[in-house]
């Protein structure tokens, strides 16, 4: 049978001949050969030349996301296998009690594909019609390159809207999860809620982050952390030496997890404070008060999901990064992240930068900080470089 096939518009072919992984609409003159949505097409150039074999999604405007840039490949179940096992192998020195991203879409070849394993449990996010399509091909390739007991889905996303696919959570394989599983991140334990956390439960790629803040704290001090999530940073901040942690967040059901988290860690809850409020308000009212804090932890959602949304994002991160330079003590440090993929390294350093300005304040840049390795960035991609930090002293 005939590959069906998606021909672009002349010289839209550069960017793959680069190897760039998204064919966007924009790009496409015609499909041929009427591919079902999810199926292997092959990708051509004006002039016929094959670019390579691509899932294809015709509600997207990501139209086609590239499988392999060699034509000739053949995309099965087998050619999952191997994607998945490499990328298993890939992690190799990670301790899966730890928690570790075993897939990370693009990075490793399978967009569309996100896998975080905690201990024994796999968490798959399928974001794209191919992915959705080749569902049980990947399943079965998880199972075997990890032999995990359980996989359960979160593909719960709003990107799955966009690819025309329904919402999909639940077992897959084993018995769905009784309880959150228990990970030990710097040797913390954190209870991890795949069935009703955000994204796969957990945000593994600030484990080096956390690692970093708990450095970064001396006995004593006292720290805030906004977005705190599950608590993570919070745990790892007394884990340091903090005094005093205060975590803010908007999830009440969150807090619950990290009350429980610090009280895991035989942490005593007399030294935190959590406040289930709205950061941009909560820290207002803190600079009323006249707060002040050693270290502070910004580690907001995803506020520049789309292209368009940037310039609200910009307002919303220097709105918190004002109010956080503000409450800092003299000599604390501002520990601040985006993961707005739309919001590069740079402009979050100039955003930080005019906020530490109208704020009066002055700090070097301490650090640099990006998503832990397994987590990996494709060179031909930059788009995947999404989380970026900065630690900041201020003088
Ligand atoms: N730092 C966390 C991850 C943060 S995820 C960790 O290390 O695990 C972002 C968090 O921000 C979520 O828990 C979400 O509930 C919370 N959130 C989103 N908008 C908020 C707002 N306006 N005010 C307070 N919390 C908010």
């Amino acid at each position: 049978m005939k590959v069906p096939a998606l021909i672009l518009k002349p010289g839209r072919e550069k960017s793959l001949k680069r190897r760039h992984p998204w064919v966007f609409s924009g790009a496409v003159e015609r499909a041929e050969g009427a591919p079902a949505p999810g199926a292997t097409i092959v990708v051509r150039a004006s002039d016929g030349q094959p670019l390579g074999l691509a899932a294809y999604s015709p509600h997207s405007q990501i139209r086609a996301r590239m499988w392999s840039f060699a034509a000739g490949e053949r995309i099965d179940a087998d050619w999952f296998r191997q994607r998945i096992a490499a990328a298993v192998a890939r992690r190799a020195g990670l301790d899966p009690a730890a928690g570790v991203r075993l897939v990370h879409a693009e990075a490793d070849g399978l967009p569309g594909l996100i896998v975080d394993r905690y201990a024994d449990l796999a968490v798959v996010q399928l974001l794209s019609a191919g992915c959705e399509h080749w569902r049980e091909a990947i399943v079965a390739a998880l199972v075997e390159a990890t032999g995990v007991a359980q996989v359960y889905e979160r593909s719960d996303t709003d990107s799955r809207e966009l690819e025309g696919l329904e919402p999909r959570s639940g077992p897959l394989h084993g018995p769905p999860p009784a309880a959150p599983v228990e990970i030990v991140e710097n040797g913390l334990k954190l209870a991890v809620d795949v069935a009703h956390g955000h994204k796969t439960g957990f945000y593994l790629d600030q484990r080096n982050n956390r690692a970093r803040a708990r450095a970064a704290a001396r006995p004593g001090i006292t720290a805030l952390n906004c977005f705190c999530y599950t608590g993570a940073f919070s745990v790892a901040l007394a884990a340091g030496g903090a005094a005093r942690v205060v975590s803010i967040d908007s999830s009440a059901p969150a807090l619950d997890l990290a009350r429980a988290n610090w009280a895991a860690n035989g942490l005593d809850a007399a030294h935190a404070e959590w406040r289930c409020a709205d950061v941009f308000e909560e820290l207002r009212r803190a600079r009323d008060r006249g707060e002040k804090y050693d270290i502070i932890v910004l580690d907001p959602p995803k506020f520049a999901p789309t292209p368009a949304s940037v310039e609200r994002a910009t307002r919303a991160y220097k709105d918190i990064n004002l109010l956080g330079l503000k409450l800092l003590a003299p000599g604390g440090r501002l520990i601040t992240f985006s993961c707005s993929g739309g919001v590069s390294a740079d402009l979050f350093g100039k955003i930080v930068a005019g906020a530490a300005a109208d704020a009066g304040v002055e700090a070097i840049i301490e650090a640099r900080l990006v998503a832990a390795a397994d987590h990996p960035v494709l060179l031909s991609f930059p788009e995947g470089e999404y989380l970026k930090g900065l630690v900041l002293r201020r003088i």
